[in-house]
């Protein structure tokens, strides 16, 4: 079986790796040739076009930035859908709006081509040991079908609903992620303040409830002053933006989060947009005047 694998960024490349690694045999593409060719080098192919690469293969497996990329990429002029035959089956693990999800699909399935939508959490790190943790939404048998593919790049690959589900179970996860960094930054900035070492408040409070995956992922960033991405501030904004907008669809205010994307914004006007989320300490920061 070949596997198409179109988007070689910070999450994609180590996820394309792990599938060479696994023995499926990759076609890849990038806008950036250089990720191309490091693929290239460990044994995948590269296509002509994204026509070509859709006619060699039977899964295609997307990790884009957003919904307009996977939809040109997908459903655009020289995009997967002029290439697919009937049976393909598209595996977007980018992070997009659950509406476009569902256009998609619906777009797709006129021509019998079946699509996952499954975003992954767990940054980098997690993309390059393969443990990712992946929620699917989409057609229950594709999902089976292809479990153990997901499973090469992932800990844990949890079906959780029809298509869009994935989506909005991705959108959920990252108003966690973004309500949980402001408060540990927040947390971290008062003890500096207040005179206690924010080590040494990190390491006594990580084992008790306030303790948390984000909490141990970013406290040592902040204190390390160490913001390279890993996930950047403007693909949180992306995601906090998508969530906004599904929630006004559906009635659901969401005021801890619009606050935090306002926050997030006023970071990405001071230039640190391609920095790591953990910059979010620095607008706490400002406030405390430290
Ligand atoms: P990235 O910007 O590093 O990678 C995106 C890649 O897509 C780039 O290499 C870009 O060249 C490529 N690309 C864009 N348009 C293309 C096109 N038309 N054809 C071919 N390639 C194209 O982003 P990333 O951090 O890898 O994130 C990808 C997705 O995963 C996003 O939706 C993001 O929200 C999500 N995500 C990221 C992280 C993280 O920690 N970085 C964690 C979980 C989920």
């Amino acid at each position: 079986m070949k596997v198409g694998f179109i988007g070689l960024g910070i999450m994609g490349k180590p996820m394309a790796k792990n599938l060479v690694a696994a023995g499926y045999k990759l076609v890849v593409s990038d806008l950036k040739k250089e990720a191309e060719k490091e693929l290239e080098a460990l044994g995948a192919q590269t296509a002509q076009s994204i026509v070509e690469l859709a006619q060699q293969c039977e899964v295609i497996v997307t990790m884009l930035p957003n919904s307009p990329e996977v939809k040109q990429v997908v459903l655009g002029e020289g995009g997967v859908i002029e290439g697919a035959k009937a049976g393909t089956t598209v595996i977007d693990m980018s992070s997009i709006a659950p509406l476009a999800s569902r256009e998609i699909y619906a777009a797709l399935e006129k021509k019998g081509v079946h699509l996952l939508d499954a975003p992954v959490s767990g940054g980098e790190p997690k993309a390059i040991e393969g443990t990712l943790a992946v929620m699917v939404g989409g057609d229950k048998a594709i999902f089976d079908k292809y479990y153990d593919l997901m499973m090469v790049m992932a800990g844990s690959v949890v079906y959780v609903g029809e298509s869009g589900a994935g989506n909005i179970t991705k959108l959920c996860n990252q108003v966690v992620v973004a309500l949980n960094i402001s408060a540990v930054s927040e947390a971290l900035v008062l003890a500096k303040k207040a005179g206690a070492d924010p080590e040494l408040v990190y390491q006594a409070i990580r084992g008790g409830l306030a303790g948390s995956t984000v909490m141990d992922a970013k406290a040592p960033m902040i204190m390390d002053r160490n913001f390279k991405p890993g996930f950047r501030i403007d693909l949180h904004i992306k995601d906090l933006n998508n969530a906004i907008d599904t929630s006004h669809n559906v009635g659901v205010p969401l005021p801890l989060t619009a606050q935090v994307m306002e926050i997030m914004q006023a970071i990405k006007l001071d230039g640190s947009g391609v920095e790591d989320h953990a910059s979010l300490v620095k607008y706490f920061e400002k406030l405390a005047n430290i």
